[in-house]
């Protein structure tokens, strides 16, 4: 794949390197497409938590480059990674009642196809992305206070002090990013992050820890519990060495400056009282009572602006109900460097083009993402309407949602872009005739 000289004549500035920025470079770096990052951090960091990818995402890893899908399933934790529990290769989660009558009953076993489950610890899979990228691309510490258009580039403005200019700009700065708010500044002002109306606790369980909590097979088996105003989930990682925990509570309101916020050991026990004996038993082992809120951001009129464009969650942050956000980095990212990547880009007209295509893709689907996110955790806190807490139809709306999300044909989604670039370049083309 590429040539050996770089057919364009412009360098890709990411700026961002969590797992849209990194994905995309690699995805770049591999098409023989000129690239630099500059991310805020001193370093590459990550939470520790855990992180699951739909079938769809794991689909596009390998067209962004093999490697990446190499890397990933050498780190999941699949059910089979727990002895006994190989016929759950195929569970994606299972859906048990929390509380009520059926109380630790099973609702259902929604497999995802053909991967089934594949978790890892976020971590593991940035440190290993970050091997894939030449170290000398990247520059740390750089965090960017805002851009501007220029005739000939962007000028890029460092919280430092410090200045660069770039030809072209892919902003994937995360949630609060400020390439969106220097590329849409009316827009941004009304469209800020916003509470999605939920909060969380998280933790990383030892499995030990998490047997004695909840038994062997709630475990070991990825488990989403569907409560009433809450749901709560688990599922093994590092091998199973681990598991990675978090309950969900919705709640109108947060009033808090911050997005994480430490409360008292008797508000968390408070949360999980309707949750029943597994969530009894899992809070009192909780180590950290910090409530995070859930923020997502409002729909975008666009994701591009000339020669700059958003990725990721500095496009679409979405709440994790589906487990999707990332997923939806990894998307952007093929689909961007499949575009970069074909020789027709050479000039920026052609880069501005790709960027419209990418945008007329990308965004119905990752917005749609976000809403559907959101509707899933009325789902699993039983107050979606027209489902509540009725079986059958919760047992549909599961298979639905996700069906829909998953069974994404990634290669055509990637063709129908380069199809609408050419038809862009086409048209610049005829109107530069005239
Ligand atoms: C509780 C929770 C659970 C989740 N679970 C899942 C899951 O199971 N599966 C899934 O697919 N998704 C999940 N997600 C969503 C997922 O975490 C995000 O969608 C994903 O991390 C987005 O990646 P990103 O690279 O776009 O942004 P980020 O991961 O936010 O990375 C942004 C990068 O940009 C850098 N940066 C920020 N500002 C600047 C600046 N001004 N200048 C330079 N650099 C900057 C940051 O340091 C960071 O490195 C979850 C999210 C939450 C909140």
């Amino acid at each position: 794949m590429g040539s050996a000289s770089p057919h364009q004549n412009f360098t890709v500035t990411i700026i961002g390197g969590g797992i849209g920025g990194l994905t995309l470079a690699v995805g770049l770096l591999r098409r023989n497409v000129p690239v630099r990052i500059f991310e805020a951090s001193s370093a590459f960091t990550e939470i520790g938590l855990g992180l699951s990818i739909g079938p769809a995402a794991h689909r596009a890893m390998p067209l962004i480059d093999p490697k990446i899908r190499e890397i990933y399933d050498s780190l999941v934790t699949t059910h089979a990674d727990s002895p006994g529990y190989e016929s759950y290769a195929q569970t994606w989660f299972e859906i048990v009642w929390a509380s009520g009558v059926h109380e630790g009953d099973l609702l259902m076993d929604l497999k995802a196809l053909p991967s089934g489950q594949t978790t890892l610890r976020r971590a593991d899979f940035l440190e290993a992305l970050v091997k894939l990228i030449p170290l000398g691309i990247v520059q740390f510490g750089k965090r960017l206070a805002k851009l501007e258009e220029t005739a000939d580039g962007v000028n890029l403005q460092f919280d430092d002090g410090t200045t660069a200019t770039a030809d072209v700009v892919v902003g994937c700065d995360g949630i609060k990013s400020k390439v969106k708010e220097s590329m849409l500044p009316e827009e941004s002002k009304d469209k800020q992050p916003q509470y999605s109306g939920m909060y969380g606790y998280r933790t990383v369980f030892d499995m030990d820890k998490m047997v004695q909590a909840v038994g062997d097979q709630r475990a070991r088996v990825s488990t989403m519990y569907i409560g009433d105003g809450a749901y709560g989930i688990s599922y093994p990682i590092m091998r199973a060495q681990k598991v990675n925990v978090g309950l969900y509570i919705l709640n109108d309101t947060w009033d808090s400056d911050t997005w994480v916020r430490p409360v008292k050991k008797e508000d968390m026990l408070r949360d999980a009282s309707k949750m029943g004996r597994y969530w009894k038993s899992l809070v009192e082992h909780m180590p950290d009572p910090s409530q995070w809120a859930i923020f997502e951001h409002p729909a975008l009129s666009t994701y591009t602006r000339s020669r700059v464009a958003i990725l990721g969650d500095a496009a679409h942050a979405s709440t994790p109900h589906q487990g999707a956000g990332a997923g939806q980095a990894i998307e952007d990212a093929l689909v961007l460097a499949e575009l970069f990547g074909d020789p027709k880009v050479r000039s920026i007209s052609d880069v501005k083009a790709a960027f419209k295509a990418y945008d007329d893709v990308r965004r119905p689907r990752s917005q749609r993402v976000v809403t559907s996110s959101k509707e899933g955790a009325y789902l699993l806190c039983l107050r979606l309407e027209g489902v509540g807490n009725d079986a059958d139809a919760l047992k549909k709306a599961f298979q639905k949602r996700l069906r829909w999300l998953w069974d994404l044909d990634v290669q055509a989604h990637v063709d129908e872009a380069k199809h609408k670039m050419a038809e862009y370049m086409h048209h610049t083309a005829s109107l530069q005739a005239l």
